[in-house]
């Protein structure tokens, strides 16, 4: 009998770490190829991060870590105690790729570049052997069942797999990684019998033309909640005022929380925002009652109770229809209480979304209870794996996506080659 041959779709980060660990696992005694459709392999790891790639995050406890998953947090929860943060770490550290932690919890290497994280899993995968095949793009994939046994009975023979260019590849186990939106993965997943959660975008800005914003760009808010009007979803966190509209980490997180929802509604909905979160309407009306006695020749437009930005302030005080350089002591009850409005629960008409500096991820994919998360083998079709955004799990920013690839990356690599090697697999 040959040595196994395993095979993975896609080499971006979950396709290296998977091609990796397989190869790893087989430690010598069978082979591994990483086939890629385009000429670019790492391809947004390089972009990652705004060119720093935030290779994981600071968060070591999976009940703690999964909260960060709007999609794919339960069933990540036994799989980073297989490998989660602190393996990651190890891993890059065994490669002499040392990771720094920022105050907000984010890790990037220390050489601040995303080459270092790139060299680090080329080296590797080199000193594997693993045979990477650029532009060569998997249209098709059968399972080949043993004589006379239907794809998915038990024990499978391989995959006969046909490339773009028409040439045919066979391999003992087959790991799909192929990435969110733009990769071929759902249909590959499909022609297995997998079932797909349709992919729309997560992680993105809001676009909202509102004369409050105008020429506001670049000024953020430490701390505001932010919700979708007429709906549970609402976030907190530091917000950006961009020259489209808003974005900053509380926009992203009720992005990714409602990725659904906003892609439902054609991202068209009303944004409620308190910029001051400790206080409700009635306690910022009797904030800015106490202000107009303590300082009553202040002008209103300079002068406010609320820890916010000036000019965010000045606008907010244009809304409520009071002139700026009016004193406190002549603004009127009805102006402080529509101005606690503005405060408290400001409306905001979106109109659209945008991405995040061109940072985005898949809401979608191959459904999860399809899928063995204890090994990353699909339940419908045996031999064969996924790892990476083409499995219908997402993360907020901070390093979450990455992290969700290498573990899914490292599990379905150790599962495939155990299994190839007929030895005990990892579901105990
Ligand atoms: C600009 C940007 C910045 C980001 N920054 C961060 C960050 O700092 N930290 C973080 O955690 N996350 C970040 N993310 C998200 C993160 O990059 C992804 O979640 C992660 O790359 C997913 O890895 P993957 O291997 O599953 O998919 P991908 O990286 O998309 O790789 C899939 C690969 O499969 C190939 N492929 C597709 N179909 C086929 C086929 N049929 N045959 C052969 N090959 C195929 C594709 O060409 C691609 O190379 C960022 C995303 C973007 C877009």
């Amino acid at each position: 009998m040959s040595p196994p041959h395993i095979l993975v779709v896609g080499a971006g980060a979950a396709g290296y770490f998977a091609a990796i660990s397989a190869a790893e696992g087989l430690a010598g005694n069978g082979t591994v190829t990483l086939c890629e459709a385009t000429a670019h392999p790492l391809a947004k790891v390089r972009i990652s991060g705004g060119g720093r790639c935030n290779v994981t995050h600071a968060c070591f406890e999976p009940r703690e870590l999964k909260k960060n998953y709007p999609r794919g947090a339960r069933e990540l929860h036994g799989a980073f105690h297989r490998f989660g943060p602190a393996d990651t770490i190890a891993w890059f550290e065994r490669q002499g790729v040392t990771l720094k932690v920022e105050p907000d919890g984010r890790m990037f290497p220390v050489s601040d570049d995303s080459e270092t994280i790139v060299s680090a899993l080329s080296t590797a995968a080199q000193s594997l052997n693993i045979t990477l095949r650029l532009q060569s793009g998997i249209r098709k994939v059968e399972a080949a069942p043993p004589q006379g046994a239907a794809p998915g009975a038990g024990s499978v023979m391989g995959f006969r797999i046909e490339l773009v260019s028409g040439e045919f590849l066979h391999a003992d186990r087959l790991i799909v990684a192929t990435g969110g939106l733009k990769g071929s993965g759902p249909s590959l997943a499909e022609m297995l019998g997998h079932s797909i959660e349709s992919p729309v975008p997560s992680l993105f800005t809001f676009n909202i033309d509102d004369p409050r914003l105008e020429g506001l760009a670049g000024i953020s808010v430490e701390d505001v909640v932010a919700r979708v009007d007429g709906s549970k979803l609402k976030q907190s966190g530091p917000l950006l005022i961009t020259h489209w509209g808003m974005s900053g980490p509380a926009v992203l997180k009720l992005s990714a929380w409602g990725a659904r929802d906003l892609a439902a509604c054609n991202y068209r909905f009303t944004l409620a925002v308190n910029f001051s979160p400790s206080h409700v309407r009635d306690t910022a009306r009797s904030s800015m009652l106490a202000h107009r006695g303590r300082h009553p020749r202040r002008q209103i437009g300079g002068s406010t109770p609320f820890q916010l930005p000036g000019r965010l302030w000045a606008q907010l005080v244009a809304a409520a229809g009071a002139t700026e350089s009016t004193p406190w002591t002549q603004v009127s009850n009805d102006v402080i209480a529509r101005l606690a409005d503005q405060v408290v629960d400001a409306k905001f008409q979106v109109t659209g979304k945008s991405t995040h500096k061109e940072e985005f991820v898949t809401c979608g994919g191959v459904r999860l209870n399809e899928v063995d998360f204890r090994t990353m083998e699909s339940r419908k079709c045996t031999g064969l794996y996924f790892a990476g955004e083409v499995l219908d799990i997402d993360g907020i920013t901070g390093g979450f996506n990455f992290q969700a690839a290498w573990t899914t990356g490292w599990l379905a690599g150790r599962s495939a080659a155990l299994s190839a090697l007929g030895k005990a697999d990892m579901r105990g």
